[in-house]
């Protein structure tokens, strides 16, 4: 049995009483943070999470309403005495700003006092961590930035996540719905979408002919009149082949 909380389902543009992306996936191997948007330590701390149980931290891609909470998280374990490594998992153009912005706090890596084992995603190579395995999939959230900005590095991942026997989804920021596609042409047991960069209309189309067990949307922008239970009713109607549909807020639990 494992468990997803949403300790973050707000959308990047800040809404009122939700918390930023950030996901505790807690299975019998493994306590791995999906994201981590402002306030997760805050969020873990409160519902009795001590940070040094924390075993992963994996994150999808730079923009802050994902990242904010590294900062403030490596300082609370700093604090709280944390020895053992903390694996942290990084889009590769992550790495050097994020080193910088931790020296700009007066965290310097080499003064955590425990190791942070920086990794770097490259897209379609598999990731195993106690149990959990991860493929991590380049979806087209960043691409302009890459000419813009001059730098290939930059890229954003969805999760393909094996925990438990079940295939988890977890799209992170997608670029529209194209990115869906080769995530959904194998069955999936959990599918957590983001439903900010891409229309409720253009989901169903996506969704229409997949398997997916339990669909949840998060970073949910209301829009085209509908609200969040206008949204859910019309997945629910829209889409038989889905056993359930979840439009979770902050600190709502998963299993499966
Ligand atoms: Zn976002």
């Amino acid at each position: 049995m494992a468990t997803i909380t949403f300790l973050g389902t707000g959308h990047g543009g800040g809404a009122p009483g939700r918390f930023q992306s950030s996901i505790l996936l807690h299975t019998d191997g493994a306590r791995i943070l999906l994201d981590a948007g402002e306030p997760c330590t805050y969020s873990l701390l409160s519902r009795g999470f001590a940070l040094d149980d924390l075993d992963a931290v994996w994150i999808t891609h730079a923009h802050c309403d994902h990242t904010a909470g590294i900062p403030m998280l490596l300082q609370a374990s700093k604090i709280r005495r944390r020895s053992r490594a903390l694996p942290l998992g990084l889009p590769t153009h992550l790495v050097e700003p994020l080193k910088a912005w931790l020296r700009a706090s007066f965290l310097p890596i080499e003064h955590l006092k425990f190791p942070l084992d920086i990794f770097t995603w490259k897209a379609g190579e598999a990731v195993t961590f106690q149990g959990t395995s991860v493929i991590p999939r380049h979806t087209s959230h960043l691409d302009r930035y890459q000419d813009e900005l001059q730098d290939k590095s930059i890229e954003s991942f969805s999760f393909d996540i094996q925990a438990e026997g079940k295939r988890v989804v977890y799209t992170g920021d997608i670029g529209g719905a194209k990115d869906l596609e080769p995530l959904l042409t194998e069955p999936v047991d959990l599918l957590i979408c983001e439903l900010a960069h891409l229309s409720l209309a253009d989901l169903l189309a996506a969704l229409a002919s997949s398997k997916v067990g339990t669909l949840c949307l998060t970073h949910v922008v209301e829009r085209d009149g509908l609200d969040r239970a206008g949204i859910r009713l019309q997945c629910s109607q829209r889409l038989d082949q889905v056993d359930s549909v979840y439009l979770p807020d902050d600190g709502e639990q998963i299993e499966f």
